[in-house]
């Protein structure tokens, strides 16, 4: 395996290995693109009352889900667990729902599995501290993490859906079987659903599918194929063409 791939792995897999920092694609402070030339206009900011209206339409969401017994989910979670990241991020990682640390914290994929996509996403240069919207399709935790159940995905998947609307992400990482399958439609198993590029919602926003992170910790084989899917991932992004056009 070449130095530089061979680095690249095992930074993605969370293998202890000191590195420069490397900038994040998207964070304000570390991107030269970021930064305009002195005396040159920056970009205008968007008119104060659309992001208003979109941070109203966060808020209303956010409530929602909080206050949501739509399923019967809701009576054993400690908090709904809405997302986390840049809610204008290009990409936008989906799972498949909280588990215990979730549920406590409020927040999606943190623990050891939490880490373990940071260390994944963070090999292909994003961050959910600055590019990444991360979410589940289930916001509640299921009992002892056992796997949604269709009528919980039927409840829930219109608070993704609005949350796919409001991100408008130009690329979507569906981790896991679970995730994918219910993104999909689809009861292909992963290893079909890798490797191609689908098509999810009104946007046919393109979707690619890898491995969950819990799943890794378990299977640490498979870490190989995963950062496989994360450059895969990468160059269907990278021929995305960069309109900025969001509307
Ligand atoms: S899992 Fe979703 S639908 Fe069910 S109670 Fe939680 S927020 Fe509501």
């Amino acid at each position: 395996m070449p130095g530089t791939r061979r680095a690249d792995y095992l930074q993605a897999i969370g293998i202890d290995r000191w590195l420069p920092r490397i900038p994040v694609e998207g964070a304000a402070s570390s991107t030269l693109e970021s930064s305009a030339p002195a005396g040159e206009p920056t970009a205008s900011p968007a008119p104060v009352a659309a992001e208003e209206a979109l941070e109203a339409r966060w808020q209303g969401l956010r409530a929602e889900v909080l206050q949501c017994t739509k399923c019967p989910l809701h009576q054993g979670r400690t908090q709904g667990v809405v997302g986390v990241g840049n809610p204008q991020a290009d990409w936008m990682v989906i799972g498949e729902a909280p588990g215990a640390e979730e549920d406590r914290r409020g927040e999606p994929f943190v623990g050891r599995a939490g880490q373990l996509l940071d260390a994944m996403l963070r090999s292909i240069r994003l961050s959910r501290d600055s590019n990444v919207y991360i979410a589940n399709i289930l916001k509640s935790r299921p009992p002892g993490n056992r796997d949604p159940r269709p009528e919980e995905v039927a409840a829930c998947l219109p608070y993704l859906m609005r949350q796919i609307e409001l991100v408008r992400p130009k690329l979507l990482l569906a981790l896991g079987r679970i995730a994918a399958q219910n993104l999909l439609s689809s009861d292909a198993p992963l290893a079909r659903l890798r490797g191609r590029v689908h098509h999810f919602g009104e946007r046919n926003t393109p979707l690619v599918v890898t491995y969950h992170p819990a799943y890794l910790l378990r299977s640490p084989a498979d870490k190989r194929k995963a950062w496989e899917d994360l450059k895969f991932a990468r160059s269907v992004m990278a021929g995305i063409p960069t309109d900025g056009d969001r509307s």
